[in-house]
């Protein structure tokens, strides 16, 4: 049984106010709060336990050493990676795949190459193949979404051309909330033999990942969206990249053994992971993500659904709400505008008096601002403690606000 009664009292800001109301934490797409076991394990790595990793032959390090690397073996679970020499620990999403863009692609592509995006990227799966346009003329190559927000995988196949060199693609999109089947994409690139990063910075939060089964290449997490502390996050890289890959950032720990003339560099995953980690933001991932897989990432997708057909069955009244992003089987996740000139800003200044906390931008998603025709929207994204009466909180702030606006 989920129970959401039990859940909602493990994360202790749920109980607080905001402006003089409950909070309705709607803000979860940008980031999540934390369950008191995550909060707990992070002060007790710093009151107790703490030292840095790796180098140390004394019995904190030592300690501090087993807590942290604990957490690869507690990834490769959660993402069900057949090894947890697959996991590369980073400070989230964003390193993951400028990583994958210094260390893999950048040694290998060349003018004229091409790295396929669809329009409905985050920033941080857009910029740093940017990077190789404007430095090594690698072509972007961008697959659209249905006017739904669906992304047809077959699209994205019939776009890889013998030119292209990757497809780099979303598990989940933070404006739409689509889902986009990234086995199916993965299976046709690699028929072709082009291998597949999927950012999971959404999809790994919303249901269960098994990294084996998609079969793709690269996979990177986020820690801060998985209710686990900001500044955390991790990769899995398929062992035949990570063979083909060159460390971008040199340092301590990624090496053997270093002279004036000469390298030795560490065995993957430690030869990209230079200098002293976030130590306790990934003790804290470990033990976020272990929560998670106690209440079992099925279920929460499951409850999720709830919410979200519920949600969907309230806006459905409301017909001066834009909901941008109709895709069946998509996550909890609502961008929408209101008709008429209100802008999302003000939108949000309404919700947040009313205690209800979402997000109003571009949320870091330019092209598919451009192909919505929009500048900016209000999200809603909802989270494993969220329940159908913050739904309906939702909906009685949005229809003050379209009062107001009107
Ligand atoms: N990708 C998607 C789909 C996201 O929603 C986000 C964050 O909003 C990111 C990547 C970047 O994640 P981070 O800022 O944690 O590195």
């Amino acid at each position: 049984m989920y129970d959401i009664e039990k859940i909602r009292s493990d994360f202790p800001i749920l109980s607080r106010q905001v402006n003089g109301k409950p909070l309705t934490y709607l803000d979860n797409g940008a980031s999540a709060q934390k369950p008191k076991v995550v909060i707990d394990t992070i002060t007790r790595a710093y009151a107790d336990e703490y030292s840095n990793v790796h180098r140390g032959l004394h019995y904190l390090s030592n300690l501090s050493t087993d807590r942290y690397e604990s957490v690869r073996g507690t990834v490769a679970r959660f993402l069900n990676a057949a090894h947890e020499d697959h996991i590369i620990f980073n400070s989230g999403t964003t390193e993951g795949i400028n990583m994958v863009a210094y260390s893999w692609a950048m040694p290998r592509l060349e003018v004229g190459d091409e790295i396929i995006l669809s329009v409905m990227e985050h920033h941080a799966n857009i910029v740093p193949w940017h990077f190789l346009r404007e430095r090594q003329g690698v072509t972007l190559k961008w697959v659209d979404v249905a006017e739904d927000g669906s992304l047809d995988p077959q699209t994205v196949i019939d776009a890889i051309g013998p030119k292209t060199k990757l497809v780099s693609i979303t598990h989940c999109s933070n404006v739409l909330g689509t889902v986009v089947d990234v086995k199916a994409i993965t299976q046709g690139a690699h028929a072709k033999g082009v291998p597949v990063l999927v950012d999971g910075s959404q999809g790994a939060v919303h249901m269960p990942v098994d990294v084996q089964d998609i079969g793709c290449d690269f996979y990177a997490i986020t820690g801060h969206k998985l209710y686990g502390p900001s500044g955390s996050g991790a990769i899995y890289v398929h062992p035949d990249r990570m063979h083909e890959m060159r460390p971008f950032m040199g340092g301590g720990d990624m090496i053997k053994d270093v002279s004036k003339d000469h390298i030795t560099y560490n065995d993957p995953p430690m030869m990209f992971e230079a200098g002293t980690p976030g130590i306790v933001e990934t003790i804290g991932l470990g033990a976020a993500l272990t929560y998670l897989m106690e209440i079992g990432m099925s279920n929460i997708a499951e409850y999720e659904a709830g919410l979200r057909d519920y949600a969907i069955q309230r806006f459905k009244a409301l017909n001066w709400l834009n909901i941008q992003g109709q895709a069946t089987g998509k996550s909890a996740i609502f961008s929408f505008t209101l008709q008429g000139a209100a802008h999302p800003h003000d939108i949000s200044t309404i919700l947040d008096k009313k205690g209800v906390a979402v997000r109003a931008g571009h949320h870091c998603a330019g092209p598919l601002m451009d192909h919505l025709g929009v500048t900016a929207t209000c999200r809603a994204s909802f989270g494993l403690y969220n329940t159908k009466t913050d739904v309906d909180t939702l909906v009685d702030a949005l229809e003050l606000a379209n009062e107001l606006f009107a």
